[in-house]
């Protein structure tokens, strides 16, 4: 189901928690409302549509991941560059890695491992910013 936009940033100042398997209708919604969203937006956090999990879903080219609990393990080259962000207006600069490894679980709760550069790995860390309150 697609969801709202949450642009409150009181709500999005806030640590998201563990994602369980309760969680999965969010990360359901995360992916719809992404797919709603697509043409202007490449990744997006559960808690822009007011579900405080860690769970994010970002376009990796054609395709969507949907990472629970992503955490970030290494990070290469920084670099400095400026981002919009569906919860905010206008873009702001900020600093990105160009190239990093992360672990998450699937929608299985598998573990999974990978390494992303470029768009893919520029979106990872915005959402992964998120999940720990962080805005641009
Ligand atoms: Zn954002």
């Amino acid at each position: 189901m697609v969801r709202p936009i949450v642009r409150d940033r009181f709500l999005l100042g806030m640590k998201a928690t563990e994602a369980a398997q309760a969680d999965l209708p969010a990360a359901m919604d995360l992916f719809d409302t992404l797919m709603a969203h697509r043409d202007h937006c490449i990744g997006m956090a559960a808690n822009m549509i007011g579900k405080n999990k860690r769970i994010i879903a970002v376009m990796n080219g054609e395709e969507v991941l949907i990472m629970l609990n992503p955490r970030i393990l290494e990070k290469k080259e920084p670099w400095e560059t400026e981002e919009g962000c569906l919860s905010l207006s206008g873009v702001r600069k900020t600093t990105r890695w160009r190239e990093i490894r992360v672990a998450w679980q699937d929608i299985h709760f598998r573990p999974k491992e990978g390494v992303f550069r470029g768009l893919t790995a520029q979106a990872i860390q915005h959402e992964a910013d998120h999940l720990e309150g962080i805005l641009i």
